[in-house]
Order: C-alpha cells, then sequence, then structure tokens
C-alpha cells in the first residue's frame, strides 16, 4: 500500500529492519548511542555545540509542543513573579488551533491572531499584536500548516519577534528535513520542535526540540509538570549523561532513526529532499488538474508537504467511500477533510518519488471511474 497521508509517511525498509531487535535502553553503550542521535539532530537544526540542544520526550508530536509551551511560556498565574506571559499564536489552520488548546489546557494565556488561512503569515501582523501587548511573552507558529498545505516561513516572522525582544515557539513537524532550519540564524527561539515520523522518514514514538541550553537553565521548576519538563530533561542529561532517559524510551525508533538519518545524508539533506519533494508535488499538482480536480491552493502557495483538493462537485461524492476505493488500488490517502467545502488531503512526502505519485494519480483516475464522478 502506498501511503499518501502527512505522517507517519512511508519509510524505507533499512529504517524499518533498524527497530527489528531488543534493546536494553539504560545500557551504557545505548546511552551513547542516543547522545550521538542528538547531537546529529542539534546539528541538522543549525545548533551550536555548548549553545543548543536536541532533547528527546516520548510520544507524538503534540507532547513536544506541549512541553515547549509548559517549559518556556510562563503560567498565567505567575504573572505578579514572572513579569507577565502569553502566548500569540496565529490561527493559521487546524495545528494552530491545536497549539492554541495545548496552552489553554496548560493554564497558558493565549491571545489568537486572526489570520487569512490561504496566505503566507504577514510579519505585519505579529509586529501589531506584539505592539498592543508588551505584556505577551511568546510567538507559536506554525512552519508547514498540515491543513491546508502553505508554508508560514519563520525568516520574516523570526525578525520581528526579535525586534520586539519576544521569544519564539516553532511548530516545525511536518517541515524539518526538507524545509531550512537553522536555530543558531534565530536566536528568538526557544524550541524548535519536530517528529521522526515525517520529512525525517523515520517511525513515529518520540519527539524532538531543539532549544538554547541558557534557556533550558533559565527556566528550571516551571512547567507544572514533570513528565512534560524539558529543563528539567536536559538537567537529567547534566546529571545523569547526554542520551540518559528519565523513563522508558522509544528506544527502537530511536534507533531506526540513525538510519533515517543515514539516508537522509546520504540523499544530500534537507536541500536535495526538498527538491524530491517538491518534484513529487509538482507531479501530483499537475495530475489532479490532468484528471479535473481544483486544487484549494494556487499554485505558487503550494507547499510540497501536503495538498488539499477539492472534491468532484457531485451528490455522490462521500470521502470515506473514495478513501474505501482508493484503498483497493493500492492507496491510502487521509480521511478527513480540513476545509469547509468537501475536499481531500494528499501527502507527498516520504520515501517516495515521481513515479510513485504517477502510480497514484492513475489510480485515483480509476476510483473516479469506478465511482462514476469522472467528468
Ligand atoms: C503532524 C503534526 C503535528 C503533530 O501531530 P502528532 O499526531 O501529535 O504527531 C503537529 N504539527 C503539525 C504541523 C503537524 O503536521
Amino acid at each position: 500500500m502506498l501511503l499518501l497521508i502527512p505522517g507517519p509517511v512511508m519509510t524505507h525498509a533499512d529504517v524499518r529492519a533498524a527497530a527489528n531487535r531488543d534493546i536494553a535502553p539504560w545500557d551504557h553503550a545505548v546511552r551513547g548511542e542516543i547522545g550521538s542521535l542528538l547531537n546529529r539532530l542539534r546539528i541538522l537544526a543549525g545548533g551550536i555545540e555548548g549553545i543548543h540542544a536536541a532533547l528527546p520526550l516520548p510520544g507524538s508530536g503534540h507532547f513536544i509542543i506541549e512541553a515547549a509551551i509548559r517549559t518556556f511560556v510562563p503560567p498565567a498565574k505567575d504573572q505578579g513573579q514572572d513579569a507577565g506571559g502569553g502566548i500569540l499564536i496565529p490561527g493559521s489552520g487546524q495545528y494552530a488551533q491545536r497549539m492554541m488548546r495545548l496552552a489553554r489546557a496548560a493554564g497558558r494565556r493565549v491571545v489568537a491572531l486572526d489570520v487569512p488561512l490561504d496566505q503566507p503569515l504577514d510579519p505585519a501582523l505579529v509586529d501589531a499584536a506584539f505592539t498592543a501587548d508588551p505584556t505577551l511573552t511568546h510567538l507559536g507558529m506554525v512552519y508547514s500548516e498540515t491543513s491546508t498545505g502553505i508554508i508560514h516561513g519563520p525568516q520574516a516572522v523570526g525578525a520581528v519577534v526579535r525586534k520586539h525582544g519576544r521569544r519564539m515557539i516553532l511548530d516545525a513537524v511536518s517541515a524539518f528535513g526538507a524545509l531550512p532550519a537553522n536555530i543558531a540564524a534565530h536566536p528568538e527561539i526557544d524550541a524548535l520542535v519536530f517528529t521522526p515520523n515525517k520529512c525525517l522518514e523515520g517511525l513515529p514514538g518520540f519527539s524532538l526540540c531543539v532549544s538554547p541550553i541558557a534557556r533550558l537553565l533559565e527556566r528550571q521548576g516551571h512547567a507544572d509538570s514533570w513528565s512534560f519538563d524539558l529543563a528539567d530533561l536536559y538537567q537529567n542529561g547534566l546529571e545523569n549523561g547526554h542520551g540518559a532517559a528519565r523513563f522508558t524510551p522509544p528506544i527502537q525508533p530511536m534507533a531506526a532513526l540513525h538510519t533515517a538519518l543515514d539516508r537522509l545524508d546520504a540523499e544530500g539533506g534537507p536541500p536535495a529532499r526538498l527538491r524530491r519533494y517538491q518534484d513529487n508535488m509538482a507531479t501530483l499538482y499537475d495530475g489532479m488538474l490532468a484528471l479535473g480536480l481544483k486544487p484549494c491552493l494556487p499554485r505558487a502557495l503550494q507547499g510540497p508537504i501536503i495538498m488539499n483538493v477539492l472534491a468532484p462537485e457531485s451528490d455522490k461524492w462521500d470521502l470515506q467511500v473514495f478513501v474505501e476505493t482508493l484503498k483497493r488500488h493500492g492507496v491510502l490517502i487521509s480521511n478527513f477533510r480540513n476545509t469547509d467545502a468537501p475536499s481531500m488531503r494528499i501527502g507527498a512526502i516520504g520515501a517516495i518519488d515521481r513515479a510513485d505519485i504517477e502510480k497514484a494519480v492513475l489510480a485515483m483516475g480509476r476510483a473516479l471511474d469506478e465511482l462514476g464522478l469522472r467528468r
């Protein structure tokens, strides 16, 4: 089955094979392997030794986003002593909404910024919001909004955050490994967060962040949680060795990520991976037009990760029926939609190339024919 979903993505057989063994996570040799994995990820994020640290947390991407919010954004109740706190979150789509929910549930003050869903984030809106509310300490933004497929570049927005002396939490979950990331060029970033199972083409089970060490030391004991305290996680590394886990880590996916990073290096790093994904997406975009379907975004705004396509205009359309029919032709796409109008979401990432996308487009044509939906 060809998975064209926004994650977990298709992986290479070598990556899965690396997980096919029993591993003792507390063994000292394994601790060293985890430490070296974290160093590789810190370097991939543009982090500098002694200045930045990569930290792993068991659980999916939401777990590390929650941990970053809890660790770095001062709780609302601390406002007196902590000189105020709060996180500005541009409502760029479903994943931005999820970040808001995580922050509110953690008792952090959230200011939602109304932004158009079909445009990249305008730095001027962030500028105005920070000017209007000096008590906001953070911006939380989604780099690749997986619900719309739009890329919201952190470069220009980051400059605005720096200008105001505020901090940034960057959800790079569906960007990291393909789109540019350089934390050293973004001193405003408290946490650059991502997972192994999207553009890194690894297995799910844990999540990651790269953060400035000085901030991890400053933020000791503020998370209102032990499990989600990144400062405590860093402290544990200082006491027990970089790579030492506090609780049982998902060690097989960690081993698999080493192999996934070897494959990323062999491919030519993130720029080469981005080119493959862009080629996949261009093929997919052309294919959808050839099938008579309408992409939700103009080509110029279509990011390389995932696309939304409007469903054929027909009373016969039913997303789940289409998904099941397409599965019989060997292709699996996402079975929920993020637009008001009926649509479907198709991923272009993972260990796949143009030939796979061409096969998928043929399969979609057959499924549409079978359901009498082709014009
Ligand atoms: C996938 C994703 C997440 C995390 O989702 P999980 O299911 O928790 O791994 C967060 N943000 C974005 C933009 C994503 O694409």
